[in-house]
């Protein structure tokens, strides 16, 4: 391939593999693959289609409005969406055939579409139970299981599914994780004998599917492990089988020698300590790379160079070394492809984790989909 200015390279045969992974080990459990937030960064749609060849049963996103792109698309696989506002499009949701996650007043809101649109809505009703985010708090569960109930005895709803979402499943010795299993045990068996029985029960995301088989249920959700990253902070992708679907690619923009004690880029934070090269790197943080980020790696003709000085909008500079072989025009790696580079390396320099690294790529990279698979 011609060298791009910049490019997001999204491998969907590694999507289409690390799904296929996850679901052999989560076996006889269903596959829901997340592709909220423009599939992590790889591209709605193109992450949607690679995750369905690789074998994933249901798609997954936050908001109504990325399921409805999906379904626009053409993709007519079992959809979930459970992040809502008292502006989002119930109704638009229904008549797409996408089942909605419902923690309180939402069960409201979706009832009052489906009875208005004469057509049941398919819901899955979630259950806080430890994160603190949405889903009904414990206390609050009974009532909304009776409202569930009566909705469904009304013809209004069918309850497809029950669910919770894990806390700290990243760190598989907490015990927080066997508390929120007891408490969504308790949260099903309340269910039962409030007469909602789902088909679909489910609770684990990307670490509880690979740390918890307790945890697989029904169904696991997963989004981070279908993109090649892991979600433990002590184990690298590759040791999880899996295979990064993205990386990020540019060129060297300039190449320069300076004398000792130069500074680089705003607030002079670093001097050189001796003469060096300095390589410009033309990608900042308008394209997603943190900007606080010290000494994160990239790959250029097969060597790891370290960022030095600030992030800037549009640039950053690697220190070369005295004698340098890099010229301008070089590709050059931040994370991915074979370079042994991974999204949480740069998560590690930044102060964060390859989650945000991998979904904050800037709409500015053209992203290019290589390797697509025909769907299963
Ligand atoms: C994003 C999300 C997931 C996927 O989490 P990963 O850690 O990326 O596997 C699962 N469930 C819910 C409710 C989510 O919001």
């Amino acid at each position: 391939m011609n060298s791009p200015e910049r490019a997001a390279i999204i491998d969907a045969s590694a999507i289409a593999h690390n799904v296929r992974t996850i679901a052999e080990f989560v076996r006889p459990a269903k596959v829901l693959a997340a592709v909220k937030a423009d599939g992590y960064g790889h591209g709605l749609v193109p992450a949607a289609r690679a995750a369905l060849a690789g074998g994933a049963d249901w798609l997954g996103t936050a908001h109504i409005t990325e399921a409805l792109q999906l379904r626009e698309a053409g993709i007519d696989a079992p959809l979930l969406a459970w992040l809502h506002t008292r502006d989002s499009d119930f109704a638009a949701g229904i008549e797409a055939h996408i089942d909605l996650g419902t923690s309180g007043w939402d069960l409201d809101q979706v009832a009052a579409a489906a009875e208005a649109l004469h057509e049941p809505a398919r819901v899955h009703l979630k259950v806080d139970t430890g994160l603190g985010r949405n889903g009904a708090a414990m206390t609050d569960w009974p009532g909304l299981v009776q409202r569930a109930a009566e909705f469904q005895n009304q013809g209004l709803i069918s309850v497809e599914g029950v669910f919770t979402h894990m806390a700290v499943a990243d760190e598989p010795d907490r015990k927080e994780t066997d508390e929120q299993l007891a408490a969504f045990g308790e949260a099903l068996a309340a269910a039962e004998a409030g007469g909602v029985v789902p088909d679909l029960r489910h609770a684990a995301n990307t670490p509880a599917a690979l740390s918890r088989p307790d945890a697989h249920f029904d169904m696991v959700r997963v989004g981070v492990g279908i993109y090649g990253q892991s979600p433990f902070a002590d184990r690298p992708a590759a040791s999880l089988g899996l295979r990064p679907a993205m990386e990020l690619r540019t060129t060297v923009a300039n190449v320069k020698r300076v004398p000792a004690g130069h500074g680089i880029s705003y607030g002079l934070t670093h001097r050189v300590e001796a003469p060096t090269h300095l390589g410009l790197i033309p990608l900042g943080y308008a394209d997603g790379i943190p900007r606080n980020a010290v000494g994160a790696p990239v790959l250029i003709r097969g060597r790891r160079y370290h960022s030095a000085g600030r992030v800037a909008m549009d640039q950053f500079v690697v220190d070369l070394g005295e004698h340098t072989d890099v010229q301008v025009g070089d590709e050059v790696t931040i994370f991915g492809g074979d370079s042994g580079i991974e999204a949480a390396d740069w998560g590690a320099a930044a102060g964060t984790i390859n989650y945000e690294i991998i979904t904050r790529i800037g709409a500015r990279v053209p992203r290019t989909v290589v390797n697509q698979e025909p769907a299963e």
